[in-house]
């Protein structure tokens, strides 16, 4: 990536803050190194990524729609005062609206709550000639108790009743199950994933599905989907990735689910185009009950330079194991290293704009898992921008002990993160062995954070290893300091940030982070191995030795993978609960109170580039990409698209 200076870089990547969201832009310098073939591939791809967004919008409410087009109609004709406190509340209304794809927020799936008044809201449908909407409008904008929760998981009598998303109509909780369980019991040994395609609905005393295809319920987009997916297949990659398409595009059609697990496998298989992409009715987290698939796309370009590291390290996987501080007999003779493919996202669509993942692991279904894998991928221009958007942004400078580290995270930052993440993934979950009769669920509840503790300790045992620089995966010895820097700041304070006043840590990566990072602070902390030191007040983790705090992490590794191989429930239990769940009530606070006077904004969301074909005598030269400036205006154009 082509280096310029540090503030003007920032400036490129974050766009706008709102409410509690900052805006920020990817770029995709992997789009421009294509040849035509592939970049035309990624062209229809992205064309095929937003035609489904209207669908996403009428799945998570059967009103967002009606109000986006309101919204719309007012930010595009709306002729009168456009200054003032209504003004900005009904901004800000729409911005948020716009960002969570309908009017429930897209994290804590609360409704938002708008800053203006009814009258204010009319007096805009009118000036813009839509008054009529607004009696149907009233209720779902202003009532504060009606439909309250986008998806309700717990604490409900009818989960179905309680969420406001529009899966189901006129469907019990009870009837729901029942009418799936009687779908699962007609399944096979390989059953296709029931209702993810479907709305249930009660008609005339009867459940029936209405299927999501080309020629049923979201017939008009499903349609556009499938022919921008039919102009790409002419620019696919080779015989596979055409069949990967075709399959698609017949499930599209049909709605049948067993071309979608045809589907899937074929897309497993490719592994070796330089463009990929995900279209479909994926992810389930929409449902209370975990049948419906919201739509969701991701077109990505592969980082070849980046794949390349996680390969040499594949290559090498059978020498980290080898060297590892680990008892031999809980160790493999034989290593297969998991790939994990590194990725530019060219477009995001539906469920995935505009908050993204960083990665991807697919597919869903269980037995396509066991029988076929899986294939993950990682984001790595998004991981980028989240880094260059967190420069100056205050909280490494309120955190950090002193300019050296500042100096140190600045450089090194993002290139340790994404080691540390490489190592963990493609070495750290695939190394040690079980002894024979002991399975997972001998560590019952504890098994995941203590399977992450022990990846993410084989990833800090070897980021400080020189192997790693004589391999060129790693580009100084200054990275691993960074990593360990950023890794104790972290998991004993910065991570509490996202934990309530009050909380204990309940999620599995902040446990184990906080359980390596405790351990390591209180063995090693009559040898002076890390400080913990307050200055004007606050409080800070200094390392004085990284090489006895990497021997420290080799030390817990090697108790870890104990642990693990001989399925002894008792000293996980004794780690994790007197390491990673408990949390320091004074320091919490402290690092709260530090965090809110920052101001971040605590949810990010991506602006799409733009692809604009060039044709000369009618035919295709070129697809040159822009990257555009203002999140409104692109939701704008969006919305005018839709109505295409
Ligand atoms: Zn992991």
């Amino acid at each position: 990536m082509e280096k310029r200076a540090c503030a003007e870089r920032r400036d490129f990547f974050v766009v706008e803050e709102f409410g509690d969201i900052r805006i920020l832009r990817y770029e995709v310098p992997a789009f421009e190194r294509l040849p035509l073939r592939e970049k035309l591939f990624v062209y229809y791809l992205s064309r095929a990524a937003l035609a489904g967004r209207d669908i996403l919008w009428d799945q998570n409410n059967r009103y967002n729609l009606r109000i986006r087009k309101a919204l719309e109609r007012i930010l595009t004709r709306y002729r009168g005062e456009r200054t003032g406190r209504e003004f900005e509340s009904f901004l800000l209304y729409a911005k948020q609206i716009f960002f969570a794809n309908g009017i429930h927020h897209h994290y804590s799936m609360d409704k938002f709550s708008p800053g203006f008044s009814p009258a204010y809201l009319k007096s805009l449908l009118e000036a813009v000639g839509a008054g009529e909407e607004y009696p149907d409008l009233e209720r779902i904008v202003f009532d504060p108790g009606y439909m309250p929760k986008r998806v309700v998981l717990g604490g409900a009598t009818d989960l179905l009743a309680a969420s406001a998303n529009n899966y189901y109509a006129g469907v019990t909780q009870p009837a729901a199950e029942a009418f799936y369980r009687q779908k699962l019991r007609e399944q096979g040994g390989r059953p296709v994933a029931v209702g993810l395609n479907s709305t249930l609905v009660m008609h005339q005393g009867q459940l029936t599905e209405e299927v999501w295809h080309a020629g049923g319920k979201y017939g008009k987009e499903i349609s556009k989907i499938a022919a921008y997916l039919e102009k790409a297949r002419e620019y696919a990659w080779d015989n596979l990735q055409q069949e990967v398409t075709d399959l698609l595009v017949a499930y599209y059609r049909s709605g049948d689910l067993s071309l979608f697990d045809a589907y899937s496998i074929a897309w497993l298989k490719e592994q070796q185009a330089p463009v990929d992409f995900i279209n479909g009715f994926i992810e389930v987290y929409g449902d209370p009950l975990a049948y419906k698939g919201s739509w969701e796309s991701v077109v990505e370009i592969t980082d070849k330079e980046a794949c390349r590291r996680t390969e040499i390290l594949a290559e090498n996987a059978l020498w980290f194991e080898r060297q590892a501080p680990v008892e031999e007999r809980f160790k493999k003779r034989e290593i297969v290293g998991v790939t994990a493919r590194v990725m530019q996202v060219a477009m995001l669509g539906g469920d995935c704009y505009p908050a993204t993942p960083i990665g991807i692991n697919l597919p869903n279904s269980e037995w396509i898992r066991e029988v076929y894998g899986s294939k993950s991928v990682t984001f790595d221009n998004i991981t980028y921008s989240c880094h260059q958007a967190s420069l100056g942004n205050g909280l490494l400078e309120e955190f950090a002990f002193s300019d050296e580290e500042l100096a140190l995270h600045r450089k090194y930052g993002y290139e340790s993160g994404n080691i540390h993440t490489d190592l963990h993934e493609c070495l750290g979950h695939g190394s040690g062995k079980m002894l024979s009769g002991v399975t997972p669920d001998c560590l019952k509840s504890y098994y995941s954070t203590l399977e992450e503790t022990r990846a993410d300790l084989f990833a800090l045992y070897y980021i400080a290893d020189e192997k790693l620089l004589k391999l060129g995966v790693v580009s100084a010895p200054e990275v691993g300091k960074c990593e360990y820097n950023s890794y104790i700041r972290n998991g004993l304070m910065t991570q509490l940030t996202r934990i309530q006043p009050g909380g204990d840590l309940e999620e599995s990566h902040m446990r184990n982070r906080q359980l390596i990072a405790s351990w390591v602070y209180e063995k090693g902390g009559k040898t002076g191995v890390i400080e913990r030191v307050v200055r004007d007040g606050k409080t800070f983790f200094v390392i004085r030795d990284y090489p006895a705090l990497r021997a420290l992490f080799g030390e817990l590794l090697g108790e870890v993978q104990r642990i693990k191989s001989e399925g002894d429930y008792e000293a996980a239990r004794q780690l994790i609960e007197g390491y990673g769940v408990k949390v320091d009530r004074e320091l919490h606070a402290e690092v709260l109170e530090r965090y809110a006077a920052l101001g971040i904004p605590p949810y990010a969301g991506f602006l799409n580039p733009e692809y604009t074909l060039i044709k000369k005598n009618g035919r295709p030269v070129d697809v040159r990409i822009s990257y555009p400036d203002s999140f409104l205006r692109q939701m704008l154009a969006y919305g005018e698209e839709s109505g295409r």
